[in-house]
């Protein structure tokens, strides 16, 4: 047995185990890495993937993140938001196509009229799906009163992520007036409303370390979160960060890697959380997806957004699918699963085993 080994054999880890884990170059010892996670998934979850039917209902937003395609301070972008109508379709043909759930993302707004126009939609969602229909948002940071709000209209999901635990790098790649402190307390604040919570982090930021990324992972198992969203940093052109990895081809490979290997941590020390295989990995390659289930992840997230909005909700640069329509979208994803020897839990809410173990 090598050092490797007795790491992965583990049944807890430390910030040395993690840092050592993900500072691993080796494709051999990655290979371990992932297969490591891979058997406490099956073990943890099972061989089921869970689909999350994805909304972007609008890219209007009041933030500056310094990353993001769709801040304020993008001129070259034209805003949209889905009309109401429009938005419960989508999540009703979720429904019946027996995806169990649906996730409404968008950019940070808490403007009165955007906050009824939510909850209005979640209240119609439950007109259908009785609380049938999983229903995630992904909204930012919203007040204490406003959450209670979407609760009580149906919402029992909430992502917020906290992009990075390295205070000095959340203020590099975030506005002034963007605080660590209250995107934690927002956090917290979620799971007081009675949420399932769920963060994330950016991967392979300019400046980031393995310590970070396992800081990270070890701060997640402390917040006891019940979802993980995560993907690699993939610069935007029209954004301060456009050049901050300089010529990202000669990185995209490493980038897809150290997502790769932070699902797999992310599931070796949380164990039975549900944890997205992102399209940021589709991104970085045609199979990242696939490759994100082989190593830890459960949930996939078809993107269900009407094609004529698609362009205009791009958080990074050479997001696949624009032009892919919702049956499309999914038909890729079923594929991807059946692939890998894995099942789609259709019918089923697909709520994380840690939070059904929290609540007894
Ligand atoms: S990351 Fe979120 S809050 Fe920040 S600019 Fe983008 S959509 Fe807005």
């Amino acid at each position: 047995m090598d050092a490797l080994d007795r790491i992965l054999a583990q049944e807890s880890f430390g910030l040395d185990d993690l840092e050592t884990l993900l500072s691993l170059e080796d494709p051999d010892e990655r290979a371990r890495l992932h297969a490591a996670a891979y058997r406490v998934k099956l073990r943890e979850v099972g061989p089921v993937v869970h689909l999350r039917g994805l909304i972007e209902i609008t890219n209007v937003c009041a933030r500056d993140c310094l990353y993001c395609g769709i801040r304020q301070g993008n001129d070259a972008l034209d805003r949209y938001e889905v009309d109401e109508d429009e938005v419960v379709a989508a999540a009703r043909w979720a429904w019946d196509q027996g995806f169990g759930s649906a996730v409404l993302q968008g950019g940070e707004r808490c403007d009165a009229r955007f906050v009824d126009y939510i909850e209005r939609i979640l209240q119609r969602m439950q007109g259908f799906a009785e609380g049938g229909l999983g229903v995630t948002l992904s909204l930012g940071e919203q007040s204490e009163d406003t959450l209670r709000r979407w609760r009580r209209a149906g919402a029992q999901r909430y992502l917020l992520r906290i992009e990075t635990t390295n205070r000095d790098l959340f203020a590099a790649i975030h506005a002034d007036d963007q605080d660590f402190d209250e995107r934690l307390a927002c956090l917290r604040l979620l799971r007081a409303c009675g949420y399932q919570v769920g963060t994330g982090v950016m991967i392979g930021l300019p400046g980031q370390t393995p310590a970070d990324l396992a800081r990270d992972v070890l701060f997640m198992r402390d917040q006891d979160v019940d979802m993980v969203g995560m993907g690699p940093f993939i610069p935007h052109e029209d954004t301060p960060m456009a050049d901050s990895l300089g010529d990202f081809d000669r990185v995209r490979g490493e980038q897809l890697e150290r997502g790769l290997m932070m699902i797999a941590c992310v599931r070796l020390v949380l164990r039975d959380v549900n944890i997205a295989s992102t399209t940021a990995l589709q991104a970085l390659a045609p199979d990242g997806r696939e490759r994100g289930l082989r190593a830890g992840a459960n949930i996939l997230m078809p993107n269900l957004t009407d094609t004529r909005f698609r362009a205009g909700y791009q958080l990074y640069d050479g997001k696949p699918g624009l032009a892919e329509d919702s049956e499309a979208s999914t038909r890729a994803l079923q594929r991807s699963v059946v692939a890998i020897g894995e099942t789609i839990g259709y019918h089923q809410l697909g709520t994380s085993p840690r939070y059904l173990r929290r609540r007894g």
